[in-house]
């Protein structure tokens, strides 16, 4: 969608041009009207008519700049609550999957960059909800969140699919940029701690990620992104496992050197 400034310019250019079809119509209304009366009262007529029909317009041109901006910012404030998680702030599904379609859409065309999906998803939560209780589980969330948003840059897409399980759609150049953002995040959220002293939680999240380069069906890249968390939770947790996804199928990723998958290099 665009931009509230430009949809508002568009609106003022629409204003503007009405505003001057007016006032040519109502110089030629006058010209054909007081022609019998002579050609001075005529072209004073026409002065007059064009003169009131102008000044007429700026009011109504500030008014309506006034309450158009104003309907948009309410509207952009809609959007904004309707793409976002209300626990997290950060987005939810719907808001996560407008921005990995226009990361998707970046891909195209373009041979030197990449897009990351991290599938986050909280370790042993249901015990941190039993043991210290649902409020403190949602602070644990809010945490979680506050770090994946901290810790990515702005163009960076960060969503609260559900529950305890985040999404993070990362353009980047390859894939080992990637990783090393995930390897970040899951050591930022390792040394979160919910509640207090010897009754509280170090949290820990898992994290299953898929790379690609040439844009690919969500629901095919979440699938492998969400088969590598499972490969990552039957690990130990508090791990990260990512593949390579290409337009035939999944690959393990290599090293530069060629070396075998990066899922070790990236489990603690
Ligand atoms: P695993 O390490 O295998 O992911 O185990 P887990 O306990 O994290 O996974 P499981 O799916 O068994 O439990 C998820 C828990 O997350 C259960 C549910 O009560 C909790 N949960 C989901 N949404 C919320 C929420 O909004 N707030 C809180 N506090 N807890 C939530
Ligand atoms: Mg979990
Ligand atoms: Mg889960």
């Amino acid at each position: 969608m665009q931009p509230s400034t430009d949809r508002l310019k568009t609106v003022c250019g629409e204003f503007a041009l009405l505003a001057v079809v007016v006032t040519l119509a109502t110089a030629a209304l006058a010209l054909w009207f007081f022609k019998p009366y002579g050609e001075a009262v005529m072209m004073t007529a026409v002065g007059f008519t064009v003169s009131v029909a102008a000044a007429g317009a700026l009011p109504y041109f500030a008014y309506l700049t006034f309450r158009v901006s104003s309907l948009y910012a309410d509207n952009d404030g809609l959007m904004r609550a309707a793409m976002t998680d209300r626990l997290t702030g950060v987005l939810n599904r719907q808001g996560f999957d407008r921005r990995f379609r226009l990361h998707l859409r970046s891909l195209l065309g373009q041979t030197d960059r990449g897009l990351m999906l991290l599938i986050v998803d909280a370790d042993h939560f249901k015990k941190i909800n039993d043991r210290l209780g649902h409020p403190v589980g949602d602070i644990a969330l809010k945490k979680i969140a506050g770090t994946l948003k901290k810790l990515t840059r702005e163009s960076d897409a960060v969503g609260r699919l559900g529950g305890e399980e985040f999404v993070i759609s990362l353009p980047c150049g390859n894939a080992e940029q990637g990783e090393m953002v995930a390897e970040r995040l899951r050591a930022a959220i390792n040394r979160l701690y919910v509640g207090s002293g010897t009754k509280g939680s170090q949290l820990s999240v898992s994290i299953g990620g898929v790379f690609m380069r040439s844009p690919q069906p969500f629901a095919r890249v979440y699938e492998a992104a969400d088969a590598n968390l499972y490969r990552a939770k039957e690990g130990g947790r508090n791990r990260c496992t990512i593949t390579a996804i290409t337009a035939q199928g999944n690959g393990r990723l290599r090293g530069a050197d060629g070396s075998p998958a990066a899922t070790p290099s990236l489990a603690r």
